[in-house]
């Protein structure tokens, strides 16, 4: 069996919450499902570094992977990337990657300009989440491309930095938004979940596919607020219980079918069940 596959496992995470901290007003509905205490937080690094697992960035060759090199990325830009995921990943020597909803810069709750330089500083790596958080498939071509575009030369004019990568708003994805992204000039592109199972004759596990089969593009495994460190000793082997499975799966038939909006409101129904 070889040692190198083609997509690593992306561990996405939206806000890790120390004890007490107030989280932004600004958020969709069903943020806090993807609220992952500190205290959560650490023991899930702990647990990859007893594992001996490796995080990597964009920046390395992201053509081969060897099975313990992870991402770990975290969507939104809240202030408590900052305050308390940065220091816990300084502490247990792993990278972050951040994704920026570019409007929400220094909004209450968010990270500012200077938390995000200083994130740079320490070796983490930033991308673009959109400009305003919109989901994509709502808008038209022009909107679209303003979402990719603005949110990319926004954070490139104020950081001083390439911006080539980009985390999906919302999750909302289709062949075309594929494409227009790579043609605004992003190299890597990241969607919400994985697909809920691999495609048929397709061997590898389902968190290591390729999504759609497009070269620069990964799809994640979302860490959730109410996992026990089993569930997410499970993820790591690529593996979901099969009630969770289900659920992924009527969701992304959810939305194709619905769309954004729409969809909105099943979500809330669907959590519910949860
Ligand atoms: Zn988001």
């Amino acid at each position: 069996m070889t040692n190198k596959i083609t997509q690593p496992i992306v561990l996405m995470y939206h806000s890790i919450l120390a004890p007490n901290a107030p989280a932004p007003g600004e958020r969709e509905a069903g943020a806090e499902l993807y609220d992952v205490s500190a205290e959560k937080f650490r023991a899930q690094l702990s647990w990859l570094k007893e594992h001996q697992y490796r995080s990597v960035t964009v920046h390395k060759n992201l053509d081969v992977f060897s099975r313990r090199e992870i991402l770990i990325t975290f969507d939104d830009g809240e202030k408590n990337n900052y305050t308390a995921a940065l220091p816990l990943l300084q502490e247990f020597g792993f990278t972050g990657h951040f994704f920026l909803i570019a409007k929400r810069v220094g909004k209450e709750g968010y990270m500012g300009w200077d938390e995000i330089r200083r994130l740079l500083a320490a070796g983490m790596v930033v991308g673009s989440h959109g400009f305003s958080h919109e989901i994509l498939t709502n808008l038209l071509n022009t909107q679209i491309e303003e979402e990719l575009s603005a949110s990319r030369k926004y954070l490139e004019r104020n950081l001083g930095i390439p911006v080539e990568s980009l985390s999906i708003p919302r999750g909302f994805c289709n062949d075309k938004i594929l494409r227009m992204a790579k043609e605004t000039g992003y190299k890597y592109i990241f969607l919400s979940e994985k697909p809920a199972a691999p495609p048929a004759g397709h061997t590898s596990q389902p968190g290591r596919s390729r999504v759609a089969g497009q070269a620069g593009c990964f799809s994640r495994v979302a860490v959730k607020s109410n996992w026990t460190i089993d569930r997410f000793a499970q993820a790591m082997s690529g593996n979901a219980p099969l009630k969770e499975k289900i659920l992924v799966s009527c969701k992304n038939s959810v939305k194709k079918i619905l769309g954004g909006g729409a969809y909105d409101w099943a979500r809330r129904m669907m959590l519910k069940i949860k």
